[in-house]
């Protein structure tokens, strides 16, 4: 597959940015150069935020059936093409095939359905105010929307983004990570094809803080939902709230995994050890601290260890990889610190704890972290409290609920949690308890695409998913229809 040409879509068209420059685009896996990308700036974010204003009278009136129509022709177009996308996002991240393939790619498209047919079934509220009137709220799209997602599910969240804002009548202008734009490209193509009609998404590629920032300061941007880092998003909160911008911010995540010793033994090992490494780590919703209680834990530890040491590392485009690259040489030497603090810390590193090099020979410069697994640090260590993003995971032993809870809430992130017990009073004790957006109980990243989903603390404001999404995206208005006295 050769490197696709990235560019960005504004108004209906492919186009290089203004100026002419590009950014060099690399694979993961390999080190080696994948394509370039615009390295759009201000002017391209205006000439974006330009057509997406000219659009949005036309499309915000556009009958919801008709809108939904367009955006299923999206979905399906994502599904028939879903290989090739698959393959795209494999090369441009460093994941895994296997789960661009079953994770990212499925998802896009669902996202698109999932929106697509949601404003089929919304239902306007009405208020009667006794006999002296009736209220009736109605919701209208707000304008234009900047969208702007990360590169660890490029695709996916790409679209969980644009689909809800699109799907309700906005028009959008969208930023992917400049390090994965190559989805996002092929994306920006399919909805051309679908008959997106010019000007109603636009993507602008190019760098966070000079691209993604001029969307964030546009005044013609209105609404803005951010998907990425913590501080990250205290930059585009600042810029945002004086200009009184409507926001969602996503942000991270530093997430338990409770393990009681009434548990299903072998289904909590195998599922916390997929919590802590699936895309080598880089899913905000990753259990990346694993708290077994005290009796169990011996146990666990040896059968966690034994299946993180079976998990295949290699080429991220061979079927049988379980775990590929991570996506940059800066993020694998972020984790190798961490690695090396845990170390500091006094923790010991029972599998991995170093770079790895893979037998494939196009991968022998790829960024590649071996699986780690440590014990022996404190809940309130900094690897245990700071974000890290990466297949490092700590398993740490408790001895009472409450000690467990305490430990589990002692980050800034609350952002989820996942809880492992066959007793139903713990279950919802430790429910209760967790200071989080979303408890999974024997289970881990089980989505509903209707649920609210977000995260408390510094992990986030506001919630996207279903009748969220919808209510974010649209602006209410109440009309009271007062009767007249009899
Ligand atoms: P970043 O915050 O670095 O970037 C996210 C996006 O914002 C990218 O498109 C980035 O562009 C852009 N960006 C960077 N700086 C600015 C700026 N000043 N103004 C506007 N846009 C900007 O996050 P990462 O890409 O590193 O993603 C990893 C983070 O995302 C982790 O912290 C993870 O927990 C979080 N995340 C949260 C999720 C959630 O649902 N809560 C889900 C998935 C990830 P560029 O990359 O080009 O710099």
């Amino acid at each position: 597959m050769n490197a696709p040409l990235v560019q960005n879509l504004i108004d209906g068209r492919l186009v290089p940015a203004e100026s002419g420059r590009t950014l060099r685009n690399v694979e993961p896996a390999t080190g080696g150069a994948f394509g370039t990308l615009p390295d759009s700036d201000e002017a391209d974010v205006a000439a974006a935020v330009a057509a997406a204003r000219r659009a949005f009278p036309q499309w915000s009136r556009t009958p919801a059936e008709e809108r939904s129509r367009i955006l299923l022709d999206v979905a399906a177009r994502i599904e028939a093409n879903a290989e090739a996308l698959a393959e795209l996002e494999s090369r441009d991240t460093g994941k895994p095939i296997r789960t661009a393939r079953t994770m990212d790619i499925p998802r896009a498209a669902k996202n698109m359905r999932f929106f697509a047919t949601a404003i089929l079934h919304t239902a306007s509220e009405a208020h009667a105010t006794d006999e002296a009137a009736l209220n009736v709220t109605l919701r209208r799209p707000r304008g234009v929307a900047g969208c702007i997602s990360p590169w660890n599910l490029p695709l996916y969240l790409f679209t969980w983004k644009i689909a809800p804002a699109v799907a309700t009548g906005n028009t959008a202008v969208a930023k992917p990570s400049e390090l994965t734009p190559a989805t996002a490209h092929r994306f920006s193509e399919l909805c051309v094809e679908a008959g997106l009609p010019p000007g109603v998404l636009n993507v602008v590629h190019g760098l966070g803080a000079k691209a993604g920032g001029a969307i964030v300061a546009h005044p013609d941007v209105t609404t803005l939902t951010f998907t990425g880092g913590t501080k990250t998003g205290a930059t585009i909160a600042s810029t945002a709230g004086p200009l009184f911008k409507k926001v969602s911010l996503e942000l991270g995540g530093k997430n338990a995994t409770i393990v009681c010793g009434d548990a299903d033994f072998d289904t909590a090992v195998s599922e916390s050890v997929r919590a802590a490494f699936t895309n080598q780590g880089q899913v905000c919703l990753c259990g990346s601290r694993v708290f077994v209680e005290r009796g169990l834990y011996d146990r666990f530890t040896e059968a966690f260890v034994d299946r993180v040491t079976s998990l295949r590392l290699g080429d991220p485009m061979a079927e049988e990889t379980d775990l590929g690259a991570l996506v940059s040489e800066a993020h694998m030497e972020k984790v190798l610190g961490y690695i090396a603090l845990a170390r500091e810390e006094g923790g010991t590193i029972l599998t991995g704890g170093s770079r790895w090099t893979p037998d494939a020979s196009r991968c022998r410069d790829g960024y590649f972290v071996a699986p780690t697994v440590v014990t022996g640090l404190s809940a309130t260590c900094r690897v245990n409290v700071e974000e890290i993003f990466g297949p490092l995971v700590t398993l740490i032993p408790f001895d009472s609920d409450r000690e467990a809870l305490d430990a589990a809430n002692a980050t800034p992130y609350g952002l989820s949690a996942s809880v492992w017990t066959t007793n139903l009073d713990r279950a919802h004790a430790f429910a209760e308890g967790l200071d989080v957006g979303t408890v999974w109980v024997n289970c881990w990243l089980f989505r509903d695409l209707r649920v609210p989903f977000g995260g408390m603390k510094q992990s986030g404001v506001g919630r996207e998913g279903g009748e969220e999404a919808l209510r974010f995206f649209t602006e209410p208005k109440n009309v009271c229809f007062r009767r007249s006295e009899r």
